[in-house]
């Protein structure tokens, strides 16, 4: 069991005041707050270790290659890949979405090819996609959700067609919460030889993910997510499609050889990896995933959950408030209005109060679209997160209420 008063003093931010209230921070989606050991850890590479990786003979470079390499493997034994080149560094999800987009664009997809991506995508699990569409004259498929912001998966059999040629799929919503069946739907895409993309960044901080387990073709997540740094993010890709596909963007690392007749290049994962990244924020990403571990996945699962069915049930409470996303399977995201108040009246109002949400489209325009509404205010919890702070959530929106009615 998580004993949250001694965590809560692993994260420093958490310990201040806004606008004169101890701060409730609910915006967990956009991005999570850093656990002293991520904190120490960039402080201290900056200051004793820093150096290039990969290009130096000297103990400084040498050095630091080696504890960045081991933070490749720590992802790899996070996500239970088979093997750490299958371990893309990346700049965040956006970036690793961008990266197979593209790539597997190049070399897969033609004229009247088909993409699928769900209704309740992040852009960044669509533009890369209509980007691609545009370049190449292909078609993106829709599957739907229903109104508890479930897909509609009796749905996804006929999407499918000789002209499919990926799939991409967010694991869990950063609107709804729902957290989809991934697993069973990979299997579908799989009995049509279409290979799937999974866009884990609200799924990986939540509970365990095991890319074998699942047999993804692709996973990708973001480090400022999941208690890591700004900047690193994660692509997991099967070996067979890393060592086949052709790189995203060409410069240094990336190469094996460079001559202005022909150039080689490296191999995976060095090939995905141009230019001087960040190595830095690569190790910090390491050192939260260990700290994750530590406090134990299945442990952090079960909290989160109690928090879920406590929040849900205080807020139904309130008169006039709608929970927008009511999936069986979700994680503690509460998307809600209030009837008749804009919703960055109220998250201002929660804001003077000390609470932190987020309010409008969070990114996922057509799940607005799909429920006929212009945004939500939204509270993403996470395990540093308490039910007494569920309270004060409460009580700012029944202030919320008092003020504008
Ligand atoms: N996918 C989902 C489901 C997200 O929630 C987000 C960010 O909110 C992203 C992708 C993009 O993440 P990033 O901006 O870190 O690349």
């Amino acid at each position: 069991m998580l004993n949250i008063v001694e965590i809560r003093k692993d994260f420093p931010l958490l310990e201040q005041k806004v606008h004169n209230f101890p701060l409730v921070y609910m915006d967990n989606g956009a991005t999570t707050q850093k656990p002293r050991i991520v904190i120490e850890t960039i402080k201290q590479l900056y200051s004793q270790q820093n150096s290039s990786i990969h290009r130096g003979v000297h103990f400084l470079s040498e050095q630091i290659t080696d504890i960045f390499e081991n933070a490749r493997n720590t992802v790899k034994e996070f996500l239970n890949a088979g093997e750490s080149h299958e371990i893309i560094f990346t700049s965040g999800a956006t970036g690793s979405i961008n990266t197979i987009a593209y790539s597997f664009g190049e070399k897969h997809i033609g004229p009247e090819d088909e993409i699928i991506v769900s209704e309740m995508e992040h852009h960044a699990n669509i533009v890369p996609w209509q980007m691609l569409c545009e370049r190449k004259r292909a078609k993106l498929i829709i599957l739907p959700i229903d109104d508890n912001g479930e897909l509609q998966i009796d749905r996804l059999e006929n999407l499918f067609s000789r002209k499919t040629k990926i799939l991409a799929l967010t694991h869990v919503s950063n609107t709804l919460g729902t957290i989809n069946p991934v697993k069973k739907i990979i299997e579908i895409a799989h009995t049509h030889n279409v290979p799937v993309l999974i866009d884990g960044a609200q799924a990986i901080q939540h509970g365990t993910v095991d890319v074998r387990d699942l047999d993804c073709d692709f996973y990708v997540f973001s480090g400022h997510k999941v208690y890591g740094p700004n900047g690193i993010g994660i692509l997991y890709g099967k070996e067979k499609w890393l060592e086949e596909l052709p790189p995203y963007q060409g410069g240094g690392d990336m190469i094996k050889s460079v001559t202005f007749k022909k150039t080689t290049y490296n191999d995976i994962p060095f090939k995905f990896e141009a230019g001087t990244i960040n190595y830095i924020g690569a190790i910090g990403l390491s050192k939260a995933l260990e700290y994750l571990n530590r406090l134990g996945k299945q442990d952090i699962e079960d909290y989160e959950t109690k928090l879920l069915k406590y929040g849900t049930e205080k807020l139904n409470e309130i008169e006039g408030l709608r929970i927008y996303g009511n999936a069986e399977n979700k994680i503690c995201i509460f998307s809600f209005l209030l009837e008749g108040i804009h919703q960055y009246d109220a998250g201002m109002v929660l804001d003077k109060m000390g609470i932190a949400v987020r309010t409008g489209t969070h990114c996922a325009q057509p799940v607005m679209d799909r429920f006929g509404i212009q945004g939500t205010i939204r509270a993403s919890l996470a395990f540093y997160n308490t039910k007494s702070e569920i309270d004060r959530l409460v009580q700012g929106l029944l202030k919320v209420k008092e003020m504008f009615h």
